[in-house]
């Protein structure tokens, strides 16, 4: 004899609710009686915004994040976050309404429905909105002078130029940008100085620290070093203040020197060695730098000067000072004619073509 399958037992016979004795869609409890007895949502009578007063940075558990949003626009999503649903609640949907009370107090009214076990359901709750203000970590180390580190931007047996000066100061700024942009709130620059050895910047974190000295090394050349100092301890660490010494290199891009009886024009800078495009010859080569006789200026700061002739190979140069004309030998490199301008630096009561 053949048994009968349970499922096909339970499809001809009625099913009732055990609690309101209707019939039932399921095995136990009817819809109705389901919804009944199930707590579908539940509403937080408060919830607390934390933000930072200086800079409207808003704190999250315990992490802080930078935005511009105003409380108007926060204050509908805040509500919904004191919104717990039942996982079976479907189509779940909140209107918000809000009503500030004062300066730190809000109250806002949400109209919560939903379906739960295809039956429609809704509720009204109240949560209060707490308004909080916090001083932030960063605004918090800003205004205490607490910082991580000192990048001091110095130079080799000289003062760094304004080139080098703008240059370092343009490399921290940016990577500054590209930190905060990408949500490194402690790496900030809260100050930089021009001293009269070159520049110091105060840096919030170690990391844009390091990244400014790296940048400004791998553009400008020269080496940096790192010194932390222990300046004490806080919540049972030891607290390291760093500063990261950058030495630029004695010679500088473009630097015009005198090489034997040459001149030349520094292009690159190693350690100990520069590639030099020499002016007289109109080659390029790499020298050690003792091979130098000495420094005559930088080609980024040549004066512009008019050409009054050029005849063989020399070319009649007329100081932009003294309104002389000046003979110079022409450099096999130089390209001009009369009336056209060239580039000149002065190596004493001499005038040098530069590039
Ligand atoms: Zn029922
Ligand atoms: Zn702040």
């Amino acid at each position: 004899m053949a048994e009968q399958e349970p499922s096909a037992l339970k499809n001809i016979q009625q099913r009732f609710c055990p609690k309101c004795g209707k019939p039932s869609e399921n095995d136990g409890l009817c819809n109705q009686c389901r919804v009944k007895n199930t707590e579908w949502v539940t509403c937080d009578r408060r919830v607390t915004h934390i933000h930072c007063p200086s800079c409207g940075a808003a704190k999250q558990v315990n992490t802080w994040t930078d935005t511009d949003r105003e409380r108007a626009d926060l204050a509908p999503e805040l509500a919904r976050s004191a919104v717990h649903f039942h996982p079976d609640v479907k189509r779940s949907s909140i209107a918000v309404t809000v009503l500030d009370l004062s300066v730190n107090r809000s109250r806002a009214t949400l109209m919560i429905k939903g379906t739960l076990y295809g039956l429609p359901v809704e509720k009204e709750c109240t949560v209060e909105l707490a308004w909080h203000k916090e001083q932030c970590d960063r605004c918090n180390r800003i205004t205490g002078s607490y910082y991580e580190g000192l990048v001091q931007v110095r130079a080799e047996d000289r003062l760094p130029s304004p080139f080098e000066i703008q240059t370092a100061g343009t490399i921290a700024t940016h990577l500054e940008d590209s930190l905060q942009a990408g949500g490194e709130r402690l790496s900030y620059i809260s100050d930089v100085t021009e001293t009269k050895d070159g520049l110091d910047i105060t840096v919030g974190s170690q990391h844009i620290g390091l990244l400014i000295v790296q940048g400004i090394t791998a553009q400008l050349g020269g080496r940096y070093t790192t010194h932390p100092k222990l300046v004490g301890e806080k919540n049972g660490r030891q607290l390291f203040r760093i500063t990261y010494l950058v030495r630029l290199p004695y010679y500088q891009r473009h630097d015009v020197v005198l090489v034997g009886k040459n001149y030349a024009e520094v292009e690159q800078v190693e350690t100990r060695r520069v590639r030099i495009f020499d002016l007289t010859e109109g080659r390029g080569r790499s020298i050690n730098t003792d091979m130098v006789t000495r420094r005559i200026g930088n080609a980024r700061l040549a004066e512009q000067a008019l050409v009054a002739y050029v005849t063989g190979d020399m070319v009649g140069v007329l100081d932009p000072v003294t309104c002389a004309t000046t003979e110079c030998r022409k450099m096999p490199w130089l390209e001009t004619k009369a009336g056209e301008y060239v580039h000149i630096l002065r190596d004493g009561a001499r005038l040098v073509l530069v590039r």
